[in-house]
């Protein structure tokens, strides 16, 4: 494509290299430019409208012009406009969201610690880990094990625990003391057969079977969001997480829940913990704690991670981590004020009552030739596209499919992501039914134009 000289899509070319994009297809490409927001929609620079079917990175919770989250953004940066919070410093804004952060945890938790991506969060966690069992005399244990297909971010540490392919291949990853065990998605990865109950079984097995071949003395933690998102919008079979939980009980090993799409209300409960009944001894928080209205994360730690912590500080004289901008009082003050937002009008009983009318027309499709599966929980759904419904097989190109299906759902006006041949649907928690009508209007649009294409 060729650019109008000094163009904003011009010079987007000229100057960015982007997240998550093919940097050699983008020079032809050029970017989509969204201008504004409007709840739950967005206007891109030619002023077509969308209603983002993925709350931006599924993180956009209050809508895409809240007044509120700018009022306190502004409120903040007048009073306070930065400070941080190492040598024991503090501010009001982090003080009162530590405070509302161990109040609203599921599970007894202790302390919050600041961080600014869910990838920063969950390298710490790691990392912060590796330093509690060196203060606990076992320096053996170190090892983490996550999940094929999990996602949880692209900082070394955090890419590693990631399961994804397109995370580790020529990056030199995963780093040592990161394992991988299997992905519970019963549609693709159980056997004939196979109940989601048998599955589950399975699956904690081999998870058992991996710590007896490691070592259970090396093994020190499992993280997991509690649904996957960006490995596929897998929901866990039945028993899953009682089996997987009483597995790490027999062998004393800490509980990570990667809370970074499931909290502050995503699966219809206020954390995806409660919604599948997990005792995390550690909690990873982002995306939806601001609406992603300023770059902010968190994770809560229970006191058995924070007794040990404390002494190996104290021994030392110092945490030695932390990041500038951690616990920032602008992003604390949005988030404060968000999360009055999300209780004020009780967005989490809307995700789950929107959600499961969502989900409801979703499954209306299942007899379409193309819809495969459909699979989701709260405002979380999936629709996996498939050619074969015996095979469970798409085009020949993974992945071709699903981005057909979703550029035409892209015409008829509604961002989702394809994940390979995956429909991914995470609305912003303010959407309505009428807004989901519209949605599976152009879905009912686009699967018809996708069946004749690939006919
Ligand atoms: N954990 C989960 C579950 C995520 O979905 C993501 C991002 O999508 C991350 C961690 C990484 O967050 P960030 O992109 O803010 O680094």
């Amino acid at each position: 494509m060729t650019f109008q000289p000094n163009s904003p899509e011009a010079r987007d070319v000229a100057y960015h290299i982007h997240s998550y994009t093919d940097a050699r297809s983008h020079q032809e490409d050029g970017p989509l430019i969204i201008e504004r927001g409007d709840g739950a929609y967005v206007i891109d620079s030619s002023g077509n409208r969308y209603l983002e079917g993925m709350a931006g990175l599924w993180s956009v919770g209050v809508g895409f012009n809240e007044p509120r989250l700018a009022a306190a953004a502004a409120k903040q940066m007048e009073k306070l406009p930065f400070y941080h919070t190492f040598g024991g410093r503090s501010h009001g804004p982090a003080i009162d969201l530590a405070e509302k952060l161990i109040r609203l945890a599921p599970v007894p938790m202790s302390k919050v610690f600041f961080t600014n991506s869910g990838s920063e969060a969950n390298d710490s966690v790691l990392k912060l880990l590796w330093y509690r069992s060196n203060a606990m005399g076992k320096p053996q244990r170190k090892k983490i094990i996550s999940r094929l297909r999990g996602y949880h971010g692209v900082t070394i540490a955090s890419a590693s625990m990631t399961g994804l392919p397109i995370n580790h291949t020529s990056f030199d990853l995963p780093i040592a003391n990161v394992l991988h065990t299997g992905c519970p998605h019963h549609y693709r990865d159980a056997h004939d057969g196979e109940s989601e109950e048998d599955f589950a079984t399975r699956l904690a097995t081999e998870l058992e079977e991996m710590i007896e071949a490691e070592g259970p003395e090396t093994v020190m933690a499992f993280i997991a969001e509690p649904v996957m998102g960006a490995g596929g919008i897998v929901v866990p079979p039945e028993t899953y997480w009682a089996k997987i939980q009483a597995v790490l009980r027999k062998y004393d090993i800490l509980l990570v829940a990667d809370e970074v799409i499931c909290g502050f209300g995503r699966t219809g409960q206020m954390f995806g913990s409660q919604t599948f009944d997990m005792q995390p001894d550690v909690m990873v928080m982002s995306k939806q704690i601001t609406s992603s209205y300023f770059p902010f994360s968190a994770f809560m730690i229970n006191d058995k991670v924070f007794e040990p912590l404390a002494d190996e500080s104290n021994r030392i004289g110092v945490l030695g981590h932390g990041f500038t901008g951690a616990g920032h009082p602008t992003g604390a003050a949005i988030a404060l004020e968000n999360l009055k937002i999300i209780e004020e009008r009780d967005l989490v009983a809307n995700a789950a009552e929107v959600g499961a009318y969502l989900r409801e027309h979703l499954n209306s499709f299942r007899d379409h030739p193309l819809v495969g599966e459909v699979r989701g929980v709260g405002l979380l759904a999936a629709m996996e596209l498939v050619l074969d419904k015996q095979e469970k097989t798409a085009a020949e190109k993974p992945g071709q499919l699903g981005k057909y299906a979703a550029d035409r759902l892209f015409a008829h006006g509604v961002i989702s992501r394809p994940m390979v041949d995956a429909l991914a649907f995470c609305p912003p928690m303010i959407v309505n039914r009428a807004d989901i009508d519209g949605l599976i209007g152009a879905l009912r649009k686009s699967l018809d134009e996708t069946a004749k294409a690939f006919d």
